[in-house]
């Protein structure tokens, strides 16, 4: 694997993602289960239709169903009969003939047109139509919604509430899926204190581990917890192997910088194969990559914001990948700077912002403030990040920049 990058020592943000890419693998085991169970896992089969939907043709409105025919000599029809969504007329309709229909109910045989019934003049049995509709008018014809055979859902494919509904529609009861994703996640740093622990003086609440742990949540892995580990070699290299043996994936946090108690590099180099990037990203520049016996490594930087920032830029398309999605482009529009942005050049910025439309219309994006790697409080109302390109600097107030609006995996 090389550095490509046009400066010594720093990765391309692309570059590191395509290295993960080829280098993850989708797991391979599936299985079968439940359609009302299948939120947000992973299609491992094409489904098709084994149906039309609608299965028959059907009235769209409450009114009259007819041969339209019957209007070209026909001034009033005869009406015979009521057609009911799950009950309806049995029998084939006759020259002159309408029956009452409701919306959903089946069209009788002979009928091809509804008109719905404001638009109706009643007369004890007798029926007439203040307008002559369309032919077909109002009828709802059968494998309009999905045709037989056709495909209703990719392999590869994240079930969302919509595509449990599209799923019921054909009577779908189960779906096969790619097994869930198992991460071990742990949190290294003789610093933390575990939220609810008494507060000490020069210690810090742990941030990352929870934060993370409900990303890994979102993205619907397994997580297999380990706490956090104290600075020591022995202790962190012990954890890293019970980790790698019930994950997939292991995660960590801090510990990978060039500290004198950042042991991650040395470890993973021992038990495993590592690749230490720094990646022209900012925040978030010192990430390592690697590989253990049994799983994939990311070793996350310990500041909350670069954390936070390169796990969902980096790791959560090799983590969707793993689970077997089939993934897609970002959210991503031109907005309006509605101030001026602070940027060096060198490194691409994934800067905390917020999102909006002015009385213009025009889509514009607001600053949540400072910016720096450990002030999580950038991300309280933000709704997306401020993507500003390697080689741009200062971005002026009106200036065109990119954003990408956050999706439900990514806060
Ligand atoms: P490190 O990469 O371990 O040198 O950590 C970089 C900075 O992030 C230090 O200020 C750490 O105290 C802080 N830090 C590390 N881990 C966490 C964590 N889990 N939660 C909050 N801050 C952290
Ligand atoms: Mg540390």
């Amino acid at each position: 694997m090389t550095a490509s990058c046009d400066r010594p020592g720093l990765m391309a943000i692309e570059d590191a993602k395509a290295n993960i890419l080829a280098l993850v693998q989708r797991v391979s085991e599936t299985e079968t289960i439940p359609l009302e169970q299948s939120l947000d896992r992973m299609l491992a089969q094409d489904v098709c239709s084994n149906i039309n939907v609608p299965g028959f043709n059907n009235s769209a409105m409450d009114g009259y169903a007819f041969r339209h025919q019957d209007l070209v000599e026909l001034e009033t029809l005869t009406l015979v009969g009521k057609s009911f969504a799950g009950r309806s007329y049995e029998k084939p309709l006759l020259p002159g003939e309408c029956v009452r229909i409701m919306t959903g109910a089946a069209m009788p045989d002979g009928a091809d047109t509804v008109m719905m019934q404001e638009n109706a003049i009643v007369d004890g049995d007798n029926i007439s139509f203040i307008k002559v509709p369309d032919i077909g008018n109002d009828v709802r014809l059968a494998g309009e919604s999905i045709k037989k055979d056709s495909l209703v859902g990719a392999t590869g494919k994240r079930l969302n509430a919509a595509d449990i509904g599209l799923l019921s529609t054909l009577g779908c009861a189960q779906v096969t899926v790619y097994r869930r994703l198992k991460v071990a996640i742990f949190s290294t740093g003789d610093e933390l204190m575990r939220a609810g622990d008494t507060y000490q003086t020069h210690k810090i609440y742990d941030g990352n581990r929870p934060s993370i742990i409900a990303l890994l949540t979102k993205l619907n892995c397994e997580v297999v917890d380990f706490g956090i580990v104290p600075d020591d070699k022995d202790t962190i290299r012990n954890i890293m192997q019970q980790a790698d043996q019930s994950a997939d994936c292991v995660i960590t946090s801090g510990g990978v910088s060039v500290g004198e108690a950042d042991f991650i590099k040395d470890i993973l180099a021992e038990i495993g194969k590592i690749d230490f990037w720094k990646i022209a990203i900012k925040p978030g520049k010192p990430l390592a990559f690697g590989r253990l016996p049994n799983s994939i490594f990311f070793g996350l930087p310990g500041n909350p914001v670069s954390a936070f920032v390169t796990f969902n830029q980096i790791a959560t398309d090799a983590l969707k990948t793993m689970s077997g999605e089939t993934l897609s482009l970002p959210h991503t529009f031109d907005a309006v700077a509605t101030e001026m942005l602070r940027k060096q050049p060198g490194r691409v910025d994934y800067q905390r912002g917020r999102c909006f439309v002015n009385e213009q219309g025009q889509l514009c994006v607001a600053s949540t403030g400072p910016q720096g790697s450990g002030i999580f409080s950038s991300f309280a109302n933000s709704n997306c990040y401020i993507v500003l390109e390697r080689e741009r600097g200062r971005v002026q107030a009106g200036e065109t920049v990119k954003v990408q609006l956050y999706d439900h995996t990514l806060t």
